[in-house]
């Protein structure tokens, strides 16, 4: 006996439940692979109330996370997303969480009972709690920090747990990433000014985490230094940043790694506003075609036998390619 036939017969109403849940949400054929599609990287700001241009709340980020994983999308940090590594069983999706400025709601410890804990309505609470109500989704993300700005957005805003708080990060799979150190915009700065704040925000973090490297950076504003070699890497009072990509603040989803559309350093991102979120669940949604669907096997890149010109070359990386009709 199926189990909709059982739960007929002997829980009408949890059966009528069912059913409600499926109009809302219809029934999804499991997509075919194709790791040429595109991978949103989303983009958040504060959490916290009330709803606002620069702001989502710790409900509405519960309920982007549900959204997504009904969908059939799984977290991935994006450090795997440039390493073309995706471990995700077949016909799922990757999506990338970011979180800039490190505002006090994307991370913040209460004390209860004299005891430290991580705050159930901050983005790491919330991540963590939905990850052990549905472990498949995954958990990770990564946080834009400014190690030298003004406060609540110095480090999340606990001068006390600064340290505890990226190392927590790091020690739980989190991904730190460089956002200057504090927020500066690299288009309106002399050469000499871009690098110190790449460099000494880099410094920074290494003094709290040792040896941890940034390996992208999120542009304030989304804005380049006149030259882009400025912002890939350099050296300053002996110490060296390297950033394997730098993220825009809009442009939509971003083409697979696998792609010759993917560009490191233009990488583009959504910003979560109701809006644009509903956007482009739904683009994806009209065209299942255009969306990353993993096929299961980290070793292999599996591809539309249309879209074979579109593989870049894949040189060193050991994978196999399989096209598909
Ligand atoms: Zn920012």
């Amino acid at each position: 006996m199926s189990r909709s036939t059982a739960a007929r017969l002997i829980r009408p109403a949890v059966c009528l439940a069912a059913a409600l849940a499926l109009l809302q949400t219809p029934a999804r054929a499991q997509l075919s692979a194709n790791e040429l599609g595109k991978i949103m990287i989303l983009e958040y700001h504060q959490i916290a109330e009330p709803e606002a241009r620069w702001a989502r709340t710790p409900a509405n980020l519960r309920r982007d996370l549900e959204r997504l994983r009904e969908r059939g999308y799984r977290l991935v940090g994006l450090n795997d997303v440039l390493d073309g590594r995706f471990s995700l069983p077949a016909g799922t999706s990757p999506v990338v969480l970011t979180f800039d400025d490190s505002s006090p709601g994307q991370f913040r410890y209460v004390d209860k009972n004299g005891r430290l804990e991580i705050d159930p309505d901050c983005a790491v609470g919330i991540l963590e709690a939905f990850a052990r109500a549905h472990p498949e989704f995954g958990v990770t993300a990564t946080f834009y920090v400014l190690p030298g700005a003004a406060q609540p957005h110095r480090l999340f805003g606990q001068p006390e747990h600064e340290g505890r708080k990226l190392q927590y990060l790091v020690s739980r799979g989190f991904e730190i990433g460089n956002h200057t150190l504090w927020h500066a915009n690299l288009s309106k700065y002399p050469e000499a000014v871009v690098r110190k704040q790449l460099a000494h925000a880099q410094q920074w973090i290494q003094r709290l985490v040792p040896g941890y490297r940034l390996r992208t950076l999120a542009l304030p504003m989304g804005a380049y230094p006149k030259e882009l070699e400025w912002a890939i890497r350099g050296s300053v009072d002996g110490v060296s940043y390297h950033h394997d990509a730098l993220l825009q603040v809009a442009g939509g989803a971003a083409p697979s790694p696998f792609s010759r559309r993917f560009d490191p350093y233009r990488l583009p991102r959504i910003q979560v506003v109701e809006s644009e979120l509903a956007y482009w669940l739904r683009y994806f949604e009209q065209r299942p075609e255009e969306r990353f669907a993993s096929d299961g096997d980290p070793a292999t890149v599996t591809i539309p036998r249309a879209r074979r010109a579109e593989l870049r070359e894949l040189g060193g990386r050991n994978l196999r390619i399989i096209q598909r009709d």
